[in-house]
């Protein structure tokens, strides 16, 4: 699934570059022109990472950013943001409010797509294509396949693609209790529109998918709170 980006910069010319080049890399590309509308969207739909302008018309890139690290939803969103100064203190300013890079304009597209993948391994590892193993499992996003290991030996099981990203948010989220709703966020990208019981239905599809070789035992209904993967 690609990941998908909110780009929030008034100028045209300068949103409509950053989003084919997003859109060049792989990703989705959505815009809003100010941090109100930023707002509104992320409402409706988390994204994946956020390029943040820091001069906007109304509400400052920065304020923005210090707005949605305050808040539980939205404070694990990695955001990067993008400046015309190449001033040190606003760097660190930027750093400070919580932004996790900084890319000065005008930037190369090489840079840009180099920096969102560093911070997207930083900060959102179910959004590359690392193979990642954890309780027996292996699963590899680049070829979308996933291993299991029984008496020494690797065994490939199938997995739907909505049971596969679910484990692979999982195994890279391990040991930590997430909500139903949570799930839709970082999941389905939506908490609006999907029904809580979708999560239900999915995680029981996966367990049967894990069922084979026992390792459904690996994730835990946590009563009145969610599900947890855990290989301990
Ligand atoms: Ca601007």
């Amino acid at each position: 699934m690609p990941s998908t980006i909110l780009i929030v910069e008034d100028e045209p010319a300068i949103a409509e570059l950053l989003a084919i080049n997003l859109e060049f890399a792989g990703h989705r590309a959505v815009r809003a022109i100010d941090a109100e509308q930023a707002l509104a969207m992320i409402q409706h739909e988390l994204p994946d990472l956020i390029l943040l302008d820091w001069m906007l018309p109304g509400m400052p890139g920065v304020r923005l950013a210090e707005k949605l690290r305050a808040e539980e939803r939205t404070r694990e969103i990695p955001i990067i943001m993008l400046t015309a100064r190449g001033d040190e203190a606003d760097k660190v300013r930027g750093l400070e409010t919580g932004a996790d890079d900084y890319i000065t304009k005008p930037f190369s597209p090489k840079e840009l797509i180099a920096r969102i993948k560093a911070v997207m391994r930083r900060r959102a590892p179910q959004l590359t294509d690392d193979a990642i193993s954890l309780g027996g499992l292996r699963l590899d996003p680049a070829t979308h396949r996933l291993w299991a290991l029984q008496n020494a030996e690797e065994i490939a099981l199938d997995l739907g693609p909505t049971e596969f990203r679910l484990l692979h948010f999982f195994m890279t989220h391990p040991e930590r209790v997430h909500s139903r709703s949570h799930l839709l966020d970082q999941v389905w990208g939506d908490h609006v529109y999907v029904e809580e019981r979708t999560v239900d239905v999915h995680i029981r599809r996966l367990r049967k998918a894990l069922e084979p070789t026992g390792h459904d035992a690996l994730i835990d209904t946590v009563r009145g709170s969610g599900y947890r993967f855990s290989a301990r």
